[in-house]
């Protein structure tokens, strides 16, 4: 619960509050980014909310902020924003909202499949997720991109009989996975479903590819600064060689959204993408 005696000095005056208890995760301007802003170390309210749909993106952001840090004066929409999530993102792909200070505020997805329902990675777990996701008829797989992402991978494994899945080099993030993804060829966990080691973010990092969709953990993302697709030697906790090499064997791939743990997402037609990753590999050089 956000406190508005902490609040951090930089928002303007209204409904909608940040306090100092941000992490600066970015998750609130990635959901809302009219409504909020930087300080370099916090969020904060630029501009409070000026009409329906960005009072509910702001709202929205509230729920899904991992430390609770957003407060609001209107705790009925807050309820009711909880249950916009999982939120549709395109055919069948969603973000799960609910991001949790575990992963320190990762990105996760929720994949709907004939074959049995996907997420990768793993929100908070809360009760009013786990009854919606139940209602899509549960999770049968949950990819774990890296070590640093698995948040409560678990509880939603047992609360669904889910099959966690994750590369051997990642394993102490989740020991008692069920399927163990070993080396470093692409490996076909399902029809439709493509793992990809991309070490370098982390040892056995890998990046998920389902159909036009390729989920990058923390390997690359969409930066709203740069206006490209990127990639940090900052967050780089393994080899940012081999990053780079991950990085370009992406590009070989035909994909159309880019979904990370942390940044922004991006979807562009094919034929920009591979433009935009061609980019990326030569502002990586
Ligand atoms: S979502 Fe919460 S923790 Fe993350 S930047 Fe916004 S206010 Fe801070």
């Amino acid at each position: 619960m956000a406190d508005r005696a902490q609040r951090v000095p930089e928002n303007v005056d209204g409904a909608f509050f940040v306090d100092t208890t941000c992490i600066d995760c970015d998750t609130c301007r990635q959901l809302a980014p009219a409504t909020f802003g930087e300080t370099g170390q916090f969020s904060f309210v630029q501009v409070q909310p000026r009409d329906e749909g960005e009072v509910r993106a702001a709202y929205r952001a509230l729920v899904a902020c991992p430390t609770g840090s957003i407060g609001a004066t209107d705790k009925a929409a807050a309820r009711a924003a909880v249950d916009e999530f999982p939120m549709g993102l395109a055919d069948g792909v969603y973000y799960c909202g609910f991001n949790s200070p575990k992963s320190f505020g990762g990105n996760s997805y929720f994949v709907e499949h004939p074959a049995g329902n996907w997420l990768v990675d793993a929100p908070r777990f809360v009760e009013p997720l786990a009854r919606r996701l139940a209602e899509r008829g549960g999770v049968r797989y949950i990819f774990l991109t890296h070590r640093d992402d698995v948040a409560d991978a678990a509880r939603y494994a047992e609360r669904f009989g889910a099959e966690r899945i994750i590369h051997r080099l990642e394993l102490a993030a989740q020991p008692d996975s069920e399927r163990v993804i070993e080396g470093r060829d692409p490996v076909e966990l399902a029809p439709d479903f493509l793992a990809i080691p991309t070490p370098g973010h982390t040892r056995g990092h890998c990046a998920l590819l389902h159909r036009e969709f390729l989920f990058t953990g923390d390997h690359i993302w969409w930066s709203r600064n740069r206006g490209r697709l990127t990639a940090s030697r900052d967050v780089c906790w393994y080899s940012w060689a081999e990053q780079m090499q991950s990085v370009a064997l992406l590009g070989e791939y035909e994909f159309e959204w880019v979904l990370p743990g942390h940044g922004e997402r991006a979807y562009f037609p094919a034929g920009e993408m591979r433009r935009q990753m061609r980019r990326l590999v030569a502002a990586l050089q």
